[in-house]
């Protein structure tokens, strides 16, 4: 899987999916990550990349040519360098779908990923329709770019990418699978501020194990996101 993101802050992304279990498996060849700073494909000869928007208002916006140039030359790498055959381009935004671990799964399918992030107020609405897939946001709540949004994207696709996770089961009964929320976890000590670790988990019991942590989870999904129960009942 090779992800190329688009952004005014190359060294901030990189940094960030430098660290840890995606930092490692991008050394070790598991997942291709890009930043491209999107300044460098600017014909100013300050490198601007934004401008006033036409009917007044407040701010600046990203201008729609510098982008074009950016997604124009990430995508041709992705299919004559890295052999991508299928790829996707998502614009992080606030108006976007709200992201969700099943667009991760649907977005890990892809040979390339091309993540845009915004700053200032957005970026020209033609460069959307020009080039976009699909808008996604991370949530309710606006942002000063979408560096970050990038990273949480790139970072939920890239773990589900082969050989990125050491154990592949690792994500297969994390929250969310089946609609449910994961069960409570514990390790060592066995006690711990007079907390004592549920005697099931020490009892070795796999059968008793499965059916206990089946019930907190529908306990738990029932408590904190009856939503989610009720996707299921709809779905069967
Ligand atoms: N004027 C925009 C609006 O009202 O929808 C907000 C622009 S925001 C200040 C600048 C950039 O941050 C956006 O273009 C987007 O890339 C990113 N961003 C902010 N909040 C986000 C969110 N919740 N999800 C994804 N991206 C976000």
């Amino acid at each position: 899987m090779r992800i190329d993101i688009l952004t005014l802050f190359p060294e901030y992304v990189d940094y960030i999916l430098s660290e840890s279990i995606v930092g490692r498996a991008r050394r070790a060849g598991k997942i291709d990550v890009r930043a491209h700073n999107i300044r460098d494909w600017s014909e100013d000869k300050h490198r601007r990349v934004d401008d006033t928007p036409y009917g007044g208002g407040r701010g600046m916006l990203m201008a729609a040519p510098p982008i074009w140039r950016a997604w124009d030359a990430v995508s041709r790498s992705g299919r004559e360098e890295s052999g991508a055959q299928t790829s996707r381009v998502v614009y992080l935004s606030p108006r976007g779908t709200v992201f969700t671990q099943e667009k991760a799964k649907q977005l890990a399918r892809y040979d390339q990923l091309i993540l845009l992030c915004g700053h200032y107020e957005g970026v020209d609405e033609r460069l959307i329709e020009e080039i976009v897939d699909e808008e996604i946001s991370i949530g309710d709540f606006v942002l000063t770019g979408g560096e970050l949004p990038a990273c949480i994207v790139a970072d939920a696709v890239a773990r589900l990418t082969d050989g990125v996770l050491a154990l592949p089961e690792c994500h297969e009964k994390e929250s969310f699978e089946d609609n449910l929320l994961e069960y409570p976890q514990y390790t060592r000590p066995p006690v711990w501020m007079g907390r004592a670790v549920p005697e099931v988990l020490l009892s070795g019991h796999h059968a008793n194990i499965e059916a206990w942590r089946r019930e907190r989870q529908i306990e738990i999904t029932r408590q904190r996101r009856p939503d989610l129960l009720e996707k299921t009942e709809k779905e069967t």
